[in-house]
């Protein structure tokens, strides 16, 4: 019987052969100058670090010390984590990104966002993440908050949490579901702010018609986001909250007094979903905002949920009333009520190759680089020497980003054993993670 487990080298093969990995790795660069270990050692380290879901910096040290690692990846000698960190704290963003870029554009080309189209559309998704947080450790890009909780003795302490937060742009209708870009919120900045700094970036990195209909959270409900969004070209739904003041009223108030326009059952695992739709269409569109009259075609559902469950041994059915008000710029004939109630819903998110799978099973441990004040200095303009500007986190987050591309691709799109076996991508990552292990010892003796 054939070898039922991944090997390395099929996966490097389809990494070097699809992505010209080891091509974009030697353009990688840092503040160090003239290291002995290159930025591309560091970075293919990480990235193997980021295959294999190892949880720390520790265990990648480690690996590199004891496994096949050091000399896979082509390492000029061994190294540890405090070469990791100083190099990675001076990383050089440009060519991580130019490389998101390139595999995004790869995977377009060959095909990889055909699956799962929206009545022919690409859809993407905006959507704010937060990277880590601390009540000790800061940094001048820190974000601030005030957290209130209570000390052993039930007194209540209020806190000054920092934390990084970005928002993220991601494919969302295809299987595999990368994600685009990344901008990061600068301190006292909204999410809003950063991201109309990520639209207009987007069209440089990707063109504008890269995707078609962009997901939106109601944070991003405002007037310049949809003025950006005209010029670009995307077509928006946008999943608005109760509390959003006027368009909400208006809705709720037209739609009161007519039956629904759709009713329809869906059936998903154990649950029932009863919808009952109401739509504005394209003729009875309402204006956004007493300040913008621009008029939105408006979307409601009223559903109930129907969930079997055991409970203390009996099969019983439990009730949940849902409501869900959408805007959108798609056009009701091409695109029905039902149609946008499916893009609109945040199903999505929970999707276990999200934004959430990243958090749960990529959690690898780099909050130590995040205020690390060990790192190459620069000459400034008057001559003096200073620290470079800490792009630790941002580094480890893009890398994480192409590693979380490359793997999603090689598992969905490429992997027969994946298929046939029906592994999880994690189960992927072990098998691939193993070879390392088992291999045999350098040949190039550390020196
Ligand atoms: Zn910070």
């Amino acid at each position: 019987m054939k070898d039922r487990s991944h090997s390395l080298t099929s996966f490097s093969t389809y990494l070097n052969k699809g992505f010209d990995l080891r091509l974009h790795a030697r353009q990688m660069s840092d503040a160090r100058t003239d290291p002995e270990i290159s930025p591309a050692s560091v970075f293919l380290a990480l990235l193997h670090a980021f295959a294999f879901r190892l949880p720390s910096f520790q265990q990648l040290d480690a690996e590199l010390a004891h496994s096949y690692l050091q000399h896979w990846i082509g390492a000029e000698r061994a190294f540890r984590d405090d070469t990791l960190r100083y190099s990675l704290c001076g990383f050089d963003l440009e060519p991580l990104e130019h490389m998101l870029v390139d595999l995004n554009r790869r995977l377009k080309r060959r095909k990889a966002f055909e699956a799962g189209r929206v009545q022919g559309h690409l859809v993407a998704a905006l959507d704010g993440i937060e990277v880590l947080s601390s009540f000790s450790r800061r940094c001048e890009n820190c974000l601030e908050r005030r957290v209130i909780s209570k000390d052993p003795a039930g007194r209540r302490v209020e806190q000054i949490q920092y934390y990084h937060r970005a928002v993220g742009c991601q494919m969302i209708h295809s299987p595999v579901k990368p994600f685009l870009a990344l901008e990061w919120l600068r301190p006292g900045e909204g999410e809003d702010t950063a991201a109309l700094r990520l639209l207009s970036r987007l069209p440089r990195l990707y063109g504008s018609r890269f995707f078609d209909i962009l997901l939106l959270d109601a944070l991003y409900a405002q007037s310049p986001v949809l003025d950006l969004l005209q010029q670009t070209g995307w077509e928006a739904v946008i999943c608005l909250k109760q509390d959003c003041r006027d368009l909400y009223q208006s809705a709720v108030g037209l739609f009161a007094h007519r039956p629904p326009d759709v009713r329809l059952t869906e059936q998903r695992d154990y649950k029932t979903y009863r919808v009952q739709l109401w739509d504005t269409g394209d003729t009875e569109a309402l204006p956004l905002t007493l300040d913008n009259p621009e008029p939105v075609r408006v979307i409601r559902s009223e559903e109930v949920l129907e969930r079997r469950c055991y409970r203390q041994g009996e099969l019983t059915t439990q009730q949940t009333d849902q409501e869900w008000l959408w805007i959108t710029t798609l056009p009701a004939q091409a695109f029905p009520a039902p149609v946008i109630r499916r893009l609109g819903h945040d199903r999505w998110k929970n999707e276990n190759n999200g934004w959430m799978d990243l958090t749960k099973h990529w959690a690898f441990k780099h909050g130590f680089l995040h205020a690390c004040r060990h790192r190459p200095k620069r000459t400034n303009p008057s001559g003096e020497r200073e620290l470079v500007p800490n792009q630790g986190l941002a580094a480890v987050t893009l890398i994480l980003l192409i590693a979380f591309g490359l793997c999603s691709a090689f598992v969905l799109r490429h992997s027969k054993l994946a298929r046939r076996d029906q592994l999880t991508a994690l189960a992927v990552a072990t098998q691939l993670h193993r070879c390392i292990s088992k291999a045999p010892p350098s040949v190039r003796a550390p020196t």
